[in-house]
This record gives C-alpha cells, sequence and structure tokens, in this order.
C-alpha cells in the first residue's frame, strides 16, 4: 500500500512538499529551467519506462527520459511543451478565456487557473487512489454534462489514449467547443504506424502494457491520429517547436524535439 493512501491527505502533501524542495535544491543549476516554478536546474528527474513495444513502434511522447520531471514542481517534458505553446502562440495569458483542463496537470492548473482573464474548468474521471481537490469535478469525457459551445480553449494532455470508445470523446470535445475556439489534444503517437492500433481484446493492466506501452493504455496512435480529430469535425495543426523554430531556449526546457503538438480548431 502506498504511504499517501494511509497518511492523511494534508501530512501527504507537506511531506512530499518538503522532500521535493530539498531534493530540487539538491539539483540546482543551469542547463535546464522549469517555466512553471520558475526554477534552474543541472539535471532533471527521468521519467518514463522502456519497453520494447515503444521502441519497436517508435511511439514518440514515451519511454525513458533522462531529463523529463521538474525535480520541484514535477512538470513533464510535455508539460513544457504546452507552457511554450500556451505563451508564444496564444494570447491565453490576457484574453477573456473559458478554459476546459482534462485530467489537470498541477503545474499547469496552477498556472492558468490564477488568471484574472480566465474562467476555469477541470475535470477527470474517477480513479481509485487519486487524491481529487474541490475544484476538480469528477466527470465522463465520453458524456460531458456541459452545453455546446461552452469553452473557448480545451487542453486535453495525453488522455485520449487511455479512453475506450476515444471517438466518442472527440465528439464530445468538438461539441463542448465555442466555434473558433481551440483545443490542445496531445497523444503518444508512432512515428511508424499508418493506422491507429487498438486491439479491444487486450484487456488486463499486463497485455496492455507489453502491447500499448502502458498498463492503462487502450490504443497507440498512428500518423492517422490528426483524420480521427477531423473526423469528429476538427481542424488540425501539427507544430514542433524545434522545426518550426520557436523564439526560446528550447533545449533548456528539455521538452522531446520530437514531440508535436497538434492544436485542433473548431
Ligand atoms: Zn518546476
Amino acid at each position: 500500500m502506498a504511504l499517501k493512501e494511509i497518511l492523511p491527505f494534508w501530512l501527504a502533501k507537506k511531506l512530499k512538499g518538503a522532500y521535493q524542495k530539498l531534493s530540487g535544491l539538491a539539483l540546482r543549476g543551469q542547463n535546464y529551467y522549469c517555466p512553471y516554478c520558475n526554477n534552474s536546474f543541472r539535471k532533471l528527474r527521468p521519467g518514463g519506462i522502456d519497453l520494447p513495444v515503444i521502441y519497436e513502434k517508435q511511439i514518440i511522447g514515451a519511454g525513458y527520459r533522462l531529463n523529463d520531471v521538474c525535480p520541484r514542481c514535477n512538470s513533464l517534458d510535455r508539460d513544457r511543451l504546452i507552457y511554450l505553446y500556451l505563451t508564444l502562440k496564444t494570447n491565453i495569458m490576457t484574453a477573456p478565456l473559458k478554459v476546459f483542463h482534462v485530467a489537470p496537470e498541477g503545474c499547469i492548473r496552477a498556472m492558468l487557473s490564477v488568471l484574472p482573464n480566465i474562467t476555469y474548468e477541470a475535470g477527470m474521471k474517477y480513479h481509485q487512489g487519486f487524491y481529487y481537490d474541490k475544484n476538480t469535478t469528477i466527470l465522463d469525457i465520453s458524456k460531458l454534462e456541459f452545453e455546446d459551445d461552452t469553452f473557448d480553449v480545451i487542453i486535453c494532455n495525453h488522455v485520449l489514449e487511455h479512453i475506450e470508445g476515444d471517438l466518442k470523446a472527440i465528439g464530445e470535445l468538438y461539441r463542448v467547443l465555442k466555434p473558433g475556439g481551440w483545443a490542445i489534444l496531445q497523444v503518444p503517437v508512432s512515428r511508424v504506424l499508418e493506422t491507429t492500433f487498438e486491439d479491444p481484446a487486450v484487456r488486463t493492466p499486463e497485455e496492455r502494457e507489453k502491447i500499448f506501452g502502458q498498463f492503462d493504455h487502450v490504443r497507440i496512435y498512428g500518423q492517422d491520429y490528426p483524420k480521427r480529430l477531423e473526423n469528429r469535425g476538427f481542424i488540425v495543426a501539427r507544430h514542433n517547436p524545434y522545426r518550426d523554430k520557436w523564439p526560446a531556449e528550447l533545449d533548456r526546457f528539455a521538452i522531446n524535439p520530437e514531440e508535436d503538438i497538434f492544436i485542433a480548431y473548431k
């Protein structure tokens, strides 16, 4: 049983905070920068796991990464990619926008939810053993209880690969987005699979880890991923900070140079 399941929430959070502060101090340096907690580090913590399928299928956005997790605030490479997109390419820091954040990452939420211009809504599926705070709504992404055309922005970062029947969820995200709105819909994508691979017979965590690359993934997205979004109405743009030469010291953010960002417009 994990420590966090037997300790009261506030105590577990305090202990974790103290540990992170100390480990963050030990790794201080100048090589890498985390924009969420505004700290610089000699190195970040490694993240992800090595599995044969991840290499065989060349799944971008999965697998072991040496400098991945911010030692101070736990931001991941994928979260820092989103930071760069939001701050360099959108008006989210200043414009009055209604934002829906699915399965909210703490670092992204901490940044957006305090912005005075943002009306912020967070929601996620119920998971046993996971802490929820009062600001996160428990919801089913395949059956959202929001009205049509509710949000200007949706952030859904590495969620759809966990959802059985993702096309329904994509349709729901499209439905609740306002016309003219945009969504960041990140998933791990195989570089070599033309077509998304799923198999409903693969059900156990052990099988899913072996075949899809993570115990709770239900498919491997292929190069047809943007088409899946377009089939539900979105117009998709695919960007890459390195390829598109975004004006930032990209190496310091320790993002994955191969991870593209998918922006879906309604
Ligand atoms: Zn950080």
